[in-house]
Parts: structure tokens; C-alpha cells; sequence
């Protein structure tokens, strides 16, 4: 094909037609980190369908997917027992007048799997949940100031957009920062915060974009808990992101170290519009206390969907599946890269894992590779962590690793 045919067929793609027609009605043609230009050559922007660890493009192509929608797809798209769950409940209806039995028993679940959590509260996003913790913390302290890591992703609200288009300093006023596993620097700002320390807002594990994940030390999470503990401030896990994929009781059980508030989402429902906070009774009244709610926060659907994820997720040990899944990806991506002579640094639970290419400070090698497995049928993430779900099985693994020699080829051909 000339290259001016292949331009033609390019722009005749449904997904080129829908980005010209989004550019039009929709500012930039797609908001924030979903944009397909911020993503490697020949990403598609639109989407048409999925199921288990597949999902395909408005073209057709189809992929096997280590993104599951950012997070949200824990067991597969479109799993039967979710999907029967929700139907269920969607025939009885789902934005009611207030909330459906189902709220209550979520809530129940929820106590019964979390250890620290005396009580669950739910509402839709990541960030809801997030700005609510931050929110109870402040209103059962009494006070202002919030530590929070350099670098780390709370969700997009003003105060803790990644962006400072439209954000004022005042949104941020009260909060400090620290650097994630350095206990010196979060003494440090623990000092600044004096006696106006309402909470400390921590991720399970350090997944900053495009450096290397870094799990929590246990001295880190000890000296969290212990400052906290000491001053009655608030400590806050942020969830979102981990819940369910590392340990169904919550990220730092293993470490021995429980928070006093949790913000969950993305994986809860199965990719139904949910998300929760947990907390312990010290934080009871002030939760009973601050104002918190939406249209569609009490959603029967989702809460349903919630109900039978949490149920597999606990029955079947997803965590050890998807970590074991995680591993073979992990084993065969470095096997491939030594095959290749090219150098990478793997990192993060293997269950959220993330690749990164040595000597690759703007990406190329890490776009290169993705373009190239993208076509050869794996849809991988360069500089943020992928997701694994219960539906990647070893043959998944197997043929995604087969993509991925390809993705090493284009590597290689770069130097
Ligand atoms: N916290 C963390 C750790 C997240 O990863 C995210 C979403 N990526 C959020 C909060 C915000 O969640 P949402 O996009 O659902 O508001």
C-alpha cells in the first residue's frame, strides 16, 4: 500500500471518523488522560465491546486487554454472575427514592471483609470518595492540614488535580507534602502541620506515572499509623486503585497496619459506577456530621454488581490468580528482553505490574513497544501500571508474551 493509500484508509477508520466528529462537539475531542493522542501511535480512541480479558475497538480489532478500563474490570468484562446481579436489580429498578435494601447488606459486606471498617458509606467515583475521607477527617479533628505524597494521584478534583489549570492556591491551602517510604520526610511535614494535623492520605503502594512502583516498607506504614495514633489524626488509605487486587481485607494488612478511613472504587463493582469508603468508629459521628451525597450515589444497579464482586473476589482468592497471572507475564516480558539484548525494569505487584524501558527518558522505546504489540493484538500501557483480571488465564499470558516479542522487535529496530 503507497503510503498516501495507507493515509486515506487511516482517516476512513470508524475511530478516525468518530475523532473528527468528537473534535467538533467534545473540547480537545476527549478529556483528560483518556485522550488517545497522549497515548502510543495507533491507540484507538473509541471502543465498542468487551468480554472476560478482551475488549475490541470500534474497527473490530481485538485486544487482550491489560488495562481493564484503568482498574475497574476485577473479574473480566462482562462477567455472567455480575452481569445477572445487575439485571436482577436493574429489573427492579435503580435510581429510587433513597437507597434499596441492597445499600444495607453492601454495607454489611463490606464491615464483614474489611478488618478496620465499623461502617461503609458509598457514592460513584474515586475522587468522591477520596474528598469525602479528606473531608471526615477534617470535621472529626477539627482541623486542617493534610499530608499527602509528592507525586501521587488522589483523582481530579481542585485540590488534588495532577493540574493547575483552573485551580486556585486556595484549594490547596492546607495541604503538605512528603516523599512515599521516606519516614524523615513525613516527620517533617507532620512538624509543619504542628497541631492542625487532620490526616495523612496515603496510596497502598507507590504507583506515581512513568518511574518505577514502589511497595510501601512496613517501617513506612508503622510510622504512619504511629504518627496518627499520636496526634489523633486521621490515617487515610486511598484504595481506589489497589482495592481487591492485593488483598481483599485491605493493602496494608499485611503489613500489620489498618487506617482509620479507606476511599475504594474502581474494581468494587466489576466496571459498575461505584465507590465506598470504610471506616472505624472514631470517625462514626464525624461522618454522620459532614454533608456528603449525590443523585446517583445511591445506584441499586451498582451496589448489586458490588455485592457479587466482593463475593467472588473473597470466595475465589482473586488476589493470588491474578498475581500468579501477573508473574508469568512478568517472567516471560524479561526472558523476551534478555532474548532481545534490551534492558527494562519491571515493578509494582505483579498484579498491577508496569515495564519500563532503561535509557528511555521521553518514551520512545516504551511507545515503540506498545505500537508494535497493540497490532499484534496486546493492548499494554508504557508508563502506567496495567491492570491483570481473573479472566487472564496462562494461554491469555501466552499469547499477549507473543505480542510482545513483537513490541521488543520494534525496540531493537529503534537503535
Ligand atoms: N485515587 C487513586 C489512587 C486513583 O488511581 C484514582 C483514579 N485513577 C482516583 C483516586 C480517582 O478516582 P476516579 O477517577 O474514579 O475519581
Amino acid at each position: 500500500m503507497t503510503r498516501q493509500a495507507m493515509a486515506l484508509s487511516e482517516t476512513q477508520t470508524a475511530d478516525a471518523m468518530l475523532r473528527a466528529r468528537a473534535q467538533r462537539v467534545v473540547p480537545g475531542g476527549m478529556w483528560g488522560h483518556l485522550n488517545a493522542a497522549r497515548l502510543p501511535e495507533g491507540y484507538p480512541q473509541f471502543f465498542a465491546s468487551a468480554e472476560g480479558c478482551r475488549v475490541r475497538d470500534v474497527d473490530g480489532r481485538e485486544y487482550i486487554d491489560f488495562m481493564c478500563s484503568w482498574g475497574p474490570v476485577l473479574l473480566g468484562h462482562k462477567h455472567p454472575e455480575v452481569q445477572a446481579a445487575a439485571e436482577a436489580q436493574a429489573a427492579l429498578g435503580d435510581c429510587l427514592n433513597g437507597p434499596g435494601e441492597v445499600m444495607v447488606e453492601l454495607a454489611e459486606d463490606f464491615v464483614a471483609m474489611v478488618p478496620h471498617a465499623d461502617w461503609a458509606m458509598f457514592q460513584k467515583n474515586g475522587g468522591d470518595a477520596t474528598t469525602a475521607c479528606v473531608t471526615i477527617a477534617r470535621a472529626g479533628t477539627g482541623r486542617r492540614k493534610v499530608l499527602v505524597a509528592k507525586g501521587s494521584y488522589h483523582g481530579a478534583l481542585p485540590w488534588c488535580s495532577p493540574s493547575v489549570a483552573g485551580v486556585t492556591s486556595e484549594d490547596r491551602a492546607h495541604l503538605l507534602h512528603f516523599e512515599y517510604n521516606d519516614i524523615a520526610s513525613l516527620q517533617a511535614a507532620v512538624a509543619e502541620a504542628g497541631k492542625d494535623l487532620a490526616a495523612i492520605l496515603v496510596t497502598g503502594f507507590r504507583h506515581d506515572i512513568a518511574r518505577d512502583l514502589e511497595m510501601p516498607t512496613r517501617e513506612f506504614a508503622a510510622a504512619a499509623r504511629a504518627v496518627c495514633d499520636a496526634t489523633d489524626a486521621a490515617l487515610i488509605l486511598d484504595e481506589v486503585r489497589t482495592g481487591l487486587r492485593l488483598d481483599v481485607r485491605g493493602s496494608w494488612e499485611a503489613l500489620g497496619v489498618r487506617p482509620d478511613l479507606a476511599a475504594w472504587s474502581k474494581a468494587i463493582a466489576n466496571g459498575y459506577a461505584l465507590a465506598a469508603i470504610t471506616g472505624n468508629d472514631k470517625f462514626r459521628e464525624a461522618a454522620t456530621k459532614v454533608f456528603v451525597t449525590g443523585s446517583f450515589w445511591c445506584g441499586a444497579v451498582a451496589m448489586a454488581a458490588a455485592r457479587t464482586t466482593l463475593r467472588i473476589a473473597r470466595e475465589t482468592d482473586v488476589p493470588s490468580h491474578i498475581r500468579s497471572m501477573g508473574l508469568r507475564l512478568r517472567e516471560g516480558l524479561t526472558s523476551l528482553a534478555n532474548q532481545h539484548g534490551i534492558a527494562i525494569r519491571q515493578s509494582g505487584p505483579p498484579q498491577m505490574p508496569l515495564m519500563l524501558f532503561d535509557a528511555d527518558p521521553e518514551v520512545k522505546k516504551g511507545r515503540a513497544f506498545c505500537s508494535a504489540a497493540l497490532r499484534h493484538g496486546a493492548f499494554f500501557h508504557p508508563v502506567h501500571n496495567m491492570f491483570l483480571s481473573s479472566a487472564h488465564q496462562a494461554a491469555d499470558i501466552d499469547a499477549a508474551l507473543e505480542a510482545a516479542s513483537h513490541g521488543f522487535k520494534a525496540v531493537r529496530a529503534l537503535s
